[in-house]
């Protein structure tokens, strides 16, 4: 039986300590860091996740503004109004929830977020300077990954790990990461050839795929890290992860639930990034 990664529980140590750690710093500077985040349109999860970002911000004592913008809304109103926030001296983070409505350019948008301010670590900069090991925003769902990894107190260093999805969001910054802590890393995808004999050597699985409960217990090597990132919701309306859990957690040696493991780490990072924003503005 594997041991669980309790997301929720680590999530919510991290936010304890940014409790104390944005008092000190209120106490110190007199503001509080701003995150700002922007909603387009009407999709029920995005709506979701939204709402879990204000609350951690009012958790915290963060300042917080919500833009929900309707779904017609065209890209030059939202670029006017990304360009408002990169100027408002009360907002030292921006998130622009996605996906946003088709007629509108994920990444003229994403570009446009000053990289000061870009909390999901999304703009080009912050991805290159990740890939180069600079200092960053890092991308918070895959950072989340990496302080879930860092919880079971396994050494990374010369472990394979493959990671299943190759998008910008999880997949690809969540391979990097793992690189740069000396995995030997493989990135799997919907070519992939024989996806179960690749991830059975894998000593760390990162899923993020977005398919319910594709893989199963008898890919994993016995007592490897599963990390499902995937939260899909299945026919029948249970919410469950790329992994099957009841498989999965027979033969590896740690696991993440979902719900309860990744996805609350993300917002955590959020948070943490937010503080860090308002952190850099001190050093100019
Ligand atoms: P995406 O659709 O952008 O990418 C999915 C990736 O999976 C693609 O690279 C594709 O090549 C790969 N893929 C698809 N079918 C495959 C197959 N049969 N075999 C192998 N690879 C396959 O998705 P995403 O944005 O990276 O999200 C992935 C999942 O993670 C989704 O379920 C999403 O809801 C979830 N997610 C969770 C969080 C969180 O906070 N926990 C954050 C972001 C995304």
């Amino acid at each position: 039986m594997a041991q669980i990664l309790n997301g929720n529980d680590i999530s919510k140590e991290i936010i304890e300590q940014l409790i104390t750690d944005t008092a000190a710093f209120k106490a110190e500077n007199g503001f509080v860091p701003g995150l700002a985040v922007v909603l387009v349109g009407e999709d029920p999860a995005s709506k979701v996740y939204v709402g879990r970002k204000e609350k951690a911000c009012q958790d915290i004592g963060f300042y917080s503004e919500k833009h929900k913008l309707s779904e017609e809304t065209t890209q030059e109103e939202l670029l006017a109004i990304i360009d408002q926030l990169n100027k408002n001296e009360k907002i030292h983070g921006i998130l622009v929830q996605l996906p946003l409505p088709k007629h509108i350019d994920d990444t003229a948008v994403i570009s446009t977020i000053a990289p000061e301010k870009d909390v999901d670590g999304f703009t080009p900069v912050n991805v290159g300077n990740m890939v180069i090991g600079d200092d960053c925003f890092l991308p918070c769902t895959p950072h989340g990954v990496m302080v879930m990894l860092r919880k079971t107190g396994i050494e990374i260093s010369g472990k394979n790990a493959v990671v299943i999805g190759r998008s910008n969001i999880v997949g690809k910054p969540a391979a990097m990461l793992l690189l740069e802590k000396s995995a030997t890393v493989t990135i799997c995808h919907s070519r992939t050839k024989d996806l179960p004999a690749v991830v059975k050597e894998a000593d760390i699985v990162v899923a993020a795929v977005g398919r319910p409960e594709m893989v199963k217990g008898d890919w994993i090597k016995p007592g490897a890290v599963v990390i499902d990132v995937g939260i899909n919701r299945t026919e029948d309306g249970r919410l469950v992860g790329d992994c099957e859990y009841e498989s999965c957690e027979k033969v590896a040696g740690w696991i993440t639930p979902v719900p309860g493991g990744v996805g609350p780490m993300t917002i955590g990072m959020l948070m943490v990034n937010t503080l860090e924003g308002a952190k850099r503005t001190l050093k100019k």
